[in-house]
């Protein structure tokens, strides 16, 4: 039984390894990619960490009492998707706390983990059929020289704005003109950036809003000087959000705009991505009238303090709206997991729901939430327009501050939670019912609507993500022979 062709000769299937950066919100969207692009004619091959391939199977089986351990595609490759599973060690074992242990984890990724992404692919390429084409998440600083080694196209996916790659990608240019790395820095509107009419350095990036210092700065530096030799960008967003920046970028590579990247069932998926057990919100939602509960996340990864989870519980109780809140439980930073109120649960016994994890698009997509209160991570803030639901803005790091100018400035589809550095309860209550009530709440309603629609057109056939997936799909088979 052996396949119409012999090792090394080029096979018609595009072949893809598919590896998302370790943390959450990227294993999401690269699940989504490899459903997109194997329901497109590709072979995948995706690859989780060990740690992180444990974390999601040991989810699933305390919230579903499924089998630990196994393949997280199994149930996709039912329906006749070619998706095969491996798994890669980060160079710590499992046991290791790589969220406390933050600085060293990410040096082990840069310094430790590319020579197991290495032996892996070197195993890879000899698979049937070869493995052709390298999709790396743009945070990883490797990608260029193991795709060269093995001779492999070079896909880069951001998960992110366009906006935000653009920054990134010219951190030169803000330094040279004394907006990042500087001891004077300027505070004046940037103009410079091409495809970047203009942005407030605050709307920018954190880590561009700091000095270089830390490990996560050296590798945004070195990723974005790899980036520029991958053959193809491909990016979770959309060509009619951020037209100008798409444009500017498309000049310096191929950068294919072809979100929402949601698998094609949205808000369902039959892949198990979830690191944390999920607290099923439905049987509580249901009780609630429509549009009443206010939904409440700050994703999977930002700390906050204690001071603002305070003064949060205690506008929300003022704002009399009913809630769900995702409290993970290492929210806070500081080592304290007392941080609510005391007798704070039976205050909220009527109106509130807290849970550690739950599955966010379940209870975005439920009709009885109206407003989500959210650190604007860009998944979030893509799931919460795909569900009509406008949005308060909490940023708390990285791209989020980037992400809060589109959903306030740029889009009116949300407000900001504090108008001034420090929150005060008042000013949270006074927020919630912005969004939640009256003639405000029905302005942003009617807004998100049409940027839903925007969304709906591009992934609707002919729309621009559509045809921008056909047209990378064609163009990186043409590469491959
Ligand atoms: N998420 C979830 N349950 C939660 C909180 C978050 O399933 O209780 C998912 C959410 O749907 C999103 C991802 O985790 O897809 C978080 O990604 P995002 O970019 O919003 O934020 P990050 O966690 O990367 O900061």
């Amino acid at each position: 039984n052996k396949p119409p062709y012999k090792m090394g000769e080029i096979h018609p299937k595009p072949h893809a390894i598919l590896l998302p950066y370790p943390l959450q919100g990227h294993v999401i969207p690269f699940v989504h990619l490899a459903t997109k692009l194997a329901s497109n004619g590709f072979i995948i091959t995706f690859v989780n960490t060990e740690s992180i391939h444990h974390q999601i199977t040991k989810s699933r089986f305390q919230s579903n009492h499924h089998e630990e351990g196994g393949d997280i595609f199994s149930e996709a490759r039912k329906s006749g998707l070619d998706i095969r599973y491996a798994t890669v060690t980060d160079g710590f074992p499992l046991g290791f706390d790589r969220s406390l242990n933050h600085d060293q984890f990410f040096e082990g990724i840069v310094h430790v983990f590319p020579a197991h992404v290495d032996e892996l692919v070197g195993k890879l390429v000899q698979s049937d059929p070869p493995v052709n084409c390298l999709v790396v998440d743009t945070f990883y600083v490797f990608s260029s020289s193991i795709a060269k080694k093995y001779n492999l196209v070079n896909i880069s996916f951001w998960t992110e704005l366009a906006l935000v790659f653009s920054l990134y990608y010219h951190m030169d240019l803000l330094r040279k003109n004394g907006h990042y790395d500087h001891f004077d820095k300027r505070e004046d509107i940037i103009t410079y950036i091409p495809g970047v009419e203009a942005i407030k350095p605050s709307d920018m990036t954190s880590y561009l809003q700091t000095d270089p210092t830390t490990i996560v700065h050296r590798i945004i530096a070195k990723a974005f000087a790899d980036v520029r030799k991958a053959d193809f960008v491909v990016s979770n967003t959309i060509d009619e959000l951020e037209t100008q920046t798409i444009s500017a970028l498309q000049k310096n590579q191929p950068f294919y705009s072809i979100g929402p990247i949601f698998s094609s069932g949205f808000p369902t998926s039959s892949v198990a991505t979830s690191m944390w057990s999920e607290s099923d919100c439905a049987p509580w939602l249901d009780t609630k009238p429509e549009g009443s509960v206010l939904y409440v996340s700050f994703g999977s990864y930002a700390h906050t303090s204690k001071h603002d989870i305070v003064e949060i519980a205690h506008g929300l109780v003022l704002s009399q709206v009913n809630f769900v809140w995702v409290l993970r439980p290492d929210i806070v930073s500081s080592d304290e997991t007392d941080y609510l109120p005391t007798g704070y649960d039976r205050l909220i016994e009527y109106c509130g729901l807290i849970v550690p994890w739950c599955s966010q698009i379940s209870v975005l997509s439920h009709p009885a939430i109206g407003g989500f209160l959210t650190h604007c991570g860009w998944n979030s803030i893509l799931e919460s327009i795909w569900s009509n639901v406008p949005m308060i803005c909490y940023p708390l790091l990285t791209d989020q501050f980037t992400n809060r100018k589109l959903v306030v400035e740029d889009f009116k589809i949300g407000v900001n939670l504090c108008d001034k550095r420090s929150i005060t309860r008042e000013e949270v209550a006074e927020k919630i019912k912005r969004l939640m009530c009256g003639k405000s709440s029905n302005d942003f309603r009617k807004e998100i609507k049409k940027v839903r629609k925007t969304l709906e057109n591009a992934l609707a056939i002919g729309g621009s993500s559509h045809k921008n997936l056909d047209r990378f799909v064609k163009d990186v088979k043409a590469k491959i022979r």
